[in-house]
């Protein structure tokens, strides 16, 4: 037989889509399948048999055609197709705010009041005292003034659309000053310069890359200036002969000339790190009690709730940016007023935050407790008494990550994991792809799992995906 003859032989073979959903109807598996999937699946299958075949690409062997392997691949095409595609995964990587990993975990107390909310109806934009129409943002701002000293608030999307819409408002069409020092990017696509363009504000830099003195400011000021703008250094650092003006002084500037002031602290965080051991941030109320008319930081970094951008300050800028249309276009939905809520209301404690908060909890936690994890992972792992798999404990550092802080760095212990015969490379992709995925990293040829952002009941996955990659070899 020529090729062509094969082809046609094997095409011939092909069984009709009929025929396969007959079968497919049998199946102990898939009979419960709803049969809207099941003609999908089953025509996805058979079609691409039909185009391996003609392409030709793997010499379709014929056993390829019979019914037990396309039931299988029908199994495969219903689970994939009915699985998520966003799944939850195991961070093994001691990155604390990981943008990658989805940054904050929310705490036990936001997710209960998500569930509550998602499945209801609300009070969202109902003023239940009046009986008529409310306004979205008030389940909130009373709080974040509460907590941050500030006179409004406001919450939308996420900081990027908070600082564009502070920009839109307060500086279309005029200069806004900023340091050159602080002209950043963060993470992918934000660039401070950029969004200053779209938003119609006019980039007037001013001073050096290290070094800004109050006069650069000072001289730069012009009939059409709108705005000094300070932007927090989130994931750099100059080292050295550098000069900074600080925020209270630029405040004292915008007094002197009738000029707002904004800060983009970019995190934000409403605790001061440094009673932890951890080092100085500035928080959201120390810029609040410097005067400054309006300041933005995220809800998923180091404030530990779902992505937002949330604004506060003074009541006439906030008023501006609350009348700004654009702001509709960024307005938060009731889940993440919902879970912002209860995460804002723990802050009300200190204490209760640290210890209930995911992100403030890894980040605070004590080096004993991580020891303690290593400690029970090595166990398990030990227990699978596999002499090819050894490990070795690792002093290493945990960042707080989300394109944020780079010297919130704190100590660490790490489990490295290497297998006789399985290069680290291979074990980092098997763990990649198991279900739920574990994320760790590679140094030295060894796989790195830090325990700091491990939580106590993924020991048992991860001794699992060892046990099954051992079995594999
Ligand atoms: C992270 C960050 C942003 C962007 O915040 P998102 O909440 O991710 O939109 C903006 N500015 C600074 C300084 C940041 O660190």
């Amino acid at each position: 037989m020529t090729e062509k003859e094969i082809k046609q032989s094997l095409l011939r073979q092909l069984p009709a889509v009929d025929q396969v959903l007959e079968a497919a109807k049998q199946d102990p598996f898939l009979k419960d399948t709803s049969r809207a999937i099941l003609v999908r699946c089953v025509r996805s299958v058979v079609e691409k048999l039909r185009t391996d075949i003609i392409a030709d690409k793997k010499k379709i062997p014929a056993s390829r055609l019979s019914h037990s392997s396309l039931l299988e691949n029908i199994k495969t095409a219903v689970t994939d197709l009915l699985s998520p595609n966003l799944i939850r995964t195991v961070n093994a990587t001691g990155i604390i705010v990981h943008t990658n990993l989805g940054r904050s975990m929310l705490c036990t107390e936001a997710i209960d009041h998500m569930i509550a909310i998602a499945g209801r109806y609300s009070n969202l934009e109902y003023d239940l005292a009046l009986g008529k129409r409310g306004s979205r943002y008030a389940c909130v701002e009373d709080m974040i003034c509460e907590l941050c000293g500030s006179q409004a608030a406001l919450v939308v999307n996420n900081n990027a659309g908070a600082v564009f819409l502070g920009l839109e408002t307060i500086a279309k069409n005029k200069k806004v000053i900023i340091s050159r020092g602080e002209l950043v990017e963060i993470g992918g696509s934000f660039r401070i310069p950029d969004v200053m363009a779209k938003s119609g504000a006019i980039l007037k830099e001013v001073g050096t890359t290290n070094r800004t003195h109050l006069s650069d400011y000072e001289s730069a000021i012009e009939a059409d200036t709108g705005l000094l703008l300070k932007v927090h250094k989130s994931n750099y650092a100059i080292e050295g002969f550098t000069a900074e003006v600080s925020l209270r002084m630029l405040v004292e500037l915008g007094e002197k000339y009738t000029l707002p002031v904004m800060e983009d602290l970019g995190s934000g965080t409403l605790i001061d790190f440094s009673k932890y051991g951890l080092l100085k941030e500035p928080t959201v109320q120390e810029s609040v009690s410097s005067g400054a008319d309006i300041v933005t930081f995220s809800g998923d970094k180091l404030l530990g709730g779902p992505q937002a951008g949330i604004i506060v300050g003074k009541k006439d800028p906030l008023e501006q940016i609350k009348k700004n249309p654009l702001t509709r276009a960024l307005r938060v939905d009731k889940l993440t007023f919902a879970a912002l809520e209860s995460t804002l209301s723990l802050y009300r404690d200190e204490k209760i935050a640290i210890a209930s908060i995911p992100t403030l909890r890894m980040l605070t936690l004590p080096l004993e407790m991580i020891e303690n994890k290593a400690k029970q992972l090595a166990e398990l792992l030990a227990g699978l008494k596999e002499p090819k798999l050894s490990y070795t404990f690792l002093q290493l550092t945990s960042r707080a990550g989300g394109g944020a802080l780079p010297y919130l760095t704190v100590p660490t212990v790490c489990l490295g994991i290497k297998i006789h015969k399985i290069s680290a490379n291979s074990i980092e992709k098997f763990m990649r792809g198991n279900s739920p995925p574990i994320i760790g990293r590679l140094e030295n040829d060894l796989f790195i799992m830090d325990l700091r952002t491990i939580l106590e009941d993924e020991l048992s996955i991860i001794k699992t995906a060892f046990a099954n990659l051992l079995n594999k070899a």
